[in-house]
């Protein structure tokens, strides 16, 4: 029996996307966060973690906060400081509590950014970082120089600080969704092949001749009065867009139309 159903493909495309994904804590103090924010990631099917100059190396708080996900803290990659984390990155995208961090920021919202890193992460096969800042006082200017761009999940600007492990959890499932979405969308384009294209106006055109000519024949159009009936057709259309298959309906119906007559 075949591997490849649709449902496997899928999943083996959303997989190759997300393993390019690094999740990177940034001295992160407690350990606790560390396996909340491997069973986060593991949920959504990343499974990268690096941990830069952590206080202390991932323990049985750790392992108890991870809830199985401690494949992913076992094998996370720990290094004294975070250009080693990144030196295979092309992309790597800092995280800030805080919107107003500088003003040489073009701050963008965790959605949007999930589109940008799936996005990466998929098409243009690249490896991603995403920074976490330390839970006192986040990342550091010099931490953010290394960074392309800077994300802010929208919260409250009163109380805007998130746990690290909630805030990566919200990233990991922004990327999820947005690398799920260009998954679905590949894997439509490979099943429809020619077949649902989307008709040339060359089509359209012989579609609405035929049209035109099966309503004057059961006299729906007065020929001589036309009303502007098939420019306003046309607008439906257009605003529906038709794939080849599509126009096949269409056109097999007016021709069991015309052979009622
Ligand atoms: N007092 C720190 C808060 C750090 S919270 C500060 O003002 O920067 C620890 C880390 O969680 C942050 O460095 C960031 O990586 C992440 N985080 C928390 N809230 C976030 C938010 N609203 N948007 C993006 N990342 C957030």
């Amino acid at each position: 029996m075949s591997n490849n159903t649709p449902e496997n493909v899928l999943e083996s495309t959303l997989q190759g996307t997300l393993q390019n994904i690094r999740i990177v804590m940034v001295h992160t103090s407690h350990t606790g966060n560390m396996g909340a924010a491997a069973r986060a990631m593991k949920v959504m099917g990343l499974t990268d973690l690096a941990l830069v100059n952590p206080k202390s190396t991932p323990d049985d708080q750790a392992v108890a906060m991870s809830s199985n996900a401690t494949d992913i803290l076992h094998s996370a990659t720990i290094v004294d400081n975070l250009k080693d984390a990144i030196s295979d990155c092309q992309l790597v995208v800092g995280t800030s509590a805080r919107q107003d961090r500088t003003l040489a920021w073009d701050i963008q919202d965790s959605r949007s950014c999930g589109e940008l890193i799936a996005k990466h992460a998929s098409t243009n096969k690249a490896k991603v970082a995403i920074l976490f800042g330390r839970e006192s006082s986040g990342l550091t200017n010099e931490e953010l120089a290394l960074c392309q761009h800077l994300v802010h999940i929208p919260t409250n600007p009163d109380y805007s600080s998130l746990n690290i492990a909630s805030a990566v959890q919200i990233l990991a499932y922004e990327c999820r969704l947005a690398a799920l979405a260009l998954a679905t969308t590949s894997a439509t384009k490979e099943n429809s092949k020619e077949e649902d294209e989307w008709v040339t106006a060359d089509d359209l055109d012989g579609y609405f001749e035929h049209l035109k000519k099966v309503m004057i024949d059961i006299n729906f159009i007065d020929p001589k009065n036309p009303r502007y009936l098939i420019p306003r057709l046309r607008r439906l259309y257009a605003r529906s867009g038709i794939s080849r298959s599509e126009m096949n309906i269409l056109r097999g119906m007016l021709t069991a139309i015309q052979k009622q007559k």
